[in-house]
């Protein structure tokens, strides 16, 4: 067993304090499974982990190492719904879709949650998340969205005011807020490699360093990697924004975005004064700004969004005034870490789940939520390849949309949509 070294993993707060991980192999041979998943992110892992429980053989290839993409970097909030909320999928796809996405909105939370459990994972798990409001209209909007949310079933949500807010994050910065207890957060890269563990104690197989390069198209696809193949009956893509060109169709229908996070020094004493219920917060902003402690009493704080997915130089100098806008009593605070990771966006914001054809099937694009959606998509994955579709479709029958501008054009144009809801959040229209 040995700890990963920042050569393995983005370098980050969580790479330093990962629970020990086996060095898994490269894949050398030629392999004959029933499930072949491309990627151990979320996504690959709880597929994985569903369809081993149901009894497949399943391998997952990954081209680095297991959580190594956005899941072993988030900002570890568990937030239900979808990046689109219901009153959108209403209004968009009409009531019949808006109720079947509606009944699995809060599922994924509950998936993590049983894994936890049954696994016995530690990654630090605390409930409560706070969707926090910087403009009366934002907090009218939270208003309406615990009376969505309750039409839905989910009845665990909690109105704050002015007042009720201060008590749960010491800034002056929110006029109020909607407290999700069935929300929450954990260590992210803990967490996909507990659901590894799990997977490989009922016979999965992870090979790291093993990147697919090519997908043979067959009615028993092979998945090529630079030292071997793996024939199945079925492929699950699971590879997100790190997939590049893999699979065509599915890049130009999406768009990766990278986002930033740092972690400060271990704060002790000040950290339970800034969130006395060490709840998680995320802002109602369009650029929203995420942030919570770590189990060991930092503060992790993330924002901001690049389009494209450049690596940024300076995190720093782009999330320390998000931060001290919050937090002014941080000034001095020292960071220890800073890094960043790519999501892929799509132009609807909902997630895109499909078939490239009967032995391919694909789930990506959470948008910026992703840690309860992956979960979900890994059920409702492991269950059209059992002959139950009908979850599964509600999914993948919503539209997949290109950005307007193609692959040239597609980062100003998305940049500059952003900048004019960045402009009405800055302006609290
Ligand atoms: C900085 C950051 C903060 C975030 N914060 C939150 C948050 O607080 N709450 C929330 O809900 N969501 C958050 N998200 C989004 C969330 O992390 C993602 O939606 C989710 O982790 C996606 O999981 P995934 O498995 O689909 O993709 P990933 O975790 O990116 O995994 C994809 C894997 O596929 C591998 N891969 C790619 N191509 C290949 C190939 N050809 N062959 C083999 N392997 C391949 C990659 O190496 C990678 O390991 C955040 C994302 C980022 C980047």
């Amino acid at each position: 067993m040995s700890k990963p070294t920042s050569a393995d993993h983005a370098p980050s707060y969580y790479a330093a304090s990962a629970s020990p991980q086996p060095q898994r192999p490269a894949l050398d041979a030629a392999l004959d499974v029933d499930v072949c998943i491309i990627g151990a992110g979320y996504t690959g892992l709880s597929a994985g982990l569903h369809l081993a429980e149901a009894g497949f053989s399943v391998a997952i290839v990954e081209a680095a190492r297991v959580g190594w993409g956005a899941s072993g970097r988030n900002g570890g909030q568990i937030v239900n719904s979808y990046s689109r909320d219901l009153d959108v999928i209403e209004a968009r796809y009409g009531t019949d879709t808006a109720r079947a996405l509606g009944d699995m909105a809060f599922e994924g939370g509950r998936i993590i949650r049983e894994r936890i459990a049954r696994y016995g994972i530690a990654c630090d798990l605390k409930d409560g998340g706070v969707f926090a409001a910087i403009t009366p209209g934002q907090f009218a909007h939270l208003r309406k969205q615990q009376a969505l949310w309750q039409r839905y079933g989910h009845t665990q949500l909690r109105l704050l005011d002015h007042n009720d807010t201060r008590d749960v994050v010491a800034s002056e910065r929110y006029c109020g807020g909607l407290l999700d207890l069935s929300g929450g957060h954990l260590h992210p890269l803990n967490l996909a490699l507990g659901e590894a563990a799990a997977f490989e104690s009922l016979g999965g197989r992870i090979f790291e360093h093993s990147p697919a390069i090519r997908i043979e198209r067959n009615v028993r696809p092979v998945v090529h990697t630079p030292h071997g193949t793996v024939t199945a009956s079925f492929v699950i893509v699971a590879g997100n924004a790190y997939l590049g060109g893999l699979v065509p169709e599915l890049a130009a229908k999406s768009m990766p975005c990278g986002t930033q996070i740092v972690a400060t020094e271990p704060l002790g004493a000040l950290a339970d004064a800034l969130l006395p219920q060490d709840y998680c917060i995320e802002n109602c902003n369009y650029l929203l700004d995420y942030f919570r402690l770590s189990a060991d009493r930092r503060l992790l704080f993330g924002g901001g969004v690049v389009y494209g997915a450049r690596d940024p130089a300076h995190i720093e100098a782009i999330i320390m005034p998000k931060l001290l806008r919050v937090f002014p009593q941080l000034a001095n605070a020292r960071i220890d870490f800073a890094w960043t990771g790519n999501f892929l966006l799509t132009l609807s914001r909902m997630p895109q789940m499909g078939r490239i054809d009967h032995h391919v099937y694909y789930s990506q694009g959470c948008s910026g939520h992703g840690i309860t959606f992956t979960h979900l998509a890994g059920r409702l994955l492991a269950e059209v390849l059992q002959g139950q579709a009908a979850r599964f479709d509600a999914f993948a029958r919503l539209p997949h949309l290109p950005f307007p501008g193609g692959q040239l054009l597609r980062v100003p144009f998305t940049a500059l949509g952003a900048w004019y809801y960045d402009l009405r959040d800055r302006l609290g229209v």
